[in-house]
């Protein structure tokens, strides 16, 4: 059986646009063909917890068809960020050429000891909800009562507002 899994894409080094082309070509990879795929637009963001010097994001979500369980996932989406150039060792919140999240696996519920599913940030980050919301605003996450809409509308965040970067990517 497959399942719609949301995935958050961040790049802040080189060319994000290419970065960010070439996770969602192998991402897709991961689905059965001829499966459903949604693509948010793409975002600029501000870097939250990083260095006062680190470059900006382009940020966005995309939902996948995935078949197999949330491990199975976080090995094919560590995968793609490693052959797409990520240093196996750096500092946490270091600039990186592709970050994938998993935000959500259909409805399932992971609590493990390097998988947490949803993903505990989402409804706290504009660059996540955003985007998100661009492809699902009705979604309610599992475990939660309120709709990705809501999330946004009550988000009180710090961030700047994001900048659209382009729509069709
Ligand atoms: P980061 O450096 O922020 O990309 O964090 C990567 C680590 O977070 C990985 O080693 C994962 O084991 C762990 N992790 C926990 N929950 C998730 C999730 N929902 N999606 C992606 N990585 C996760």
């Amino acid at each position: 059986m497959a399942h719609p899994v949301g995935l958050g894409l961040g790049s802040n080094v080189g060319d994000r646009l290419a970065n960010l082309r070439k996770a969602r070509e192998l991402l897709r990879g991961l689905s059965p063909d001829g499966t459903v795929f949604y693509q948010a637009p793409l975002y600029q963001s501000e870097p939250v917890d990083c260095a006062p010097d680190a470059p900006d994001f382009f940020n966005t979500v995309i939902e996948i068809e995935f078949v197999g369980d949330p491990y199975d996932l976080l090995r094919g989406t560590q995968g793609i960020e490693y052959h797409l150039g990520r240093e196996t060792v750096r500092e946490p919140n270091s600039p990186r050429i592709i970050d994938i999240d998993i935000l959500y696996f259909d409805q399932k519920i992971v609590n493990g000891d390097i998988l947490t599913v949803p993903h505990p940030q989402i409804t706290h980050r504009r660059f996540v909800l955003q985007p998100l919301y661009d492809i699902r605003p009705h979604f309610v996450l599992p475990g939660d009562i309120v709709p990705i809409e809501e999330h946004l509308k009550r988000l009180d965040s710090a961030e700047p507002d994001l900048a659209l970067v382009q729509s069709d990517w």
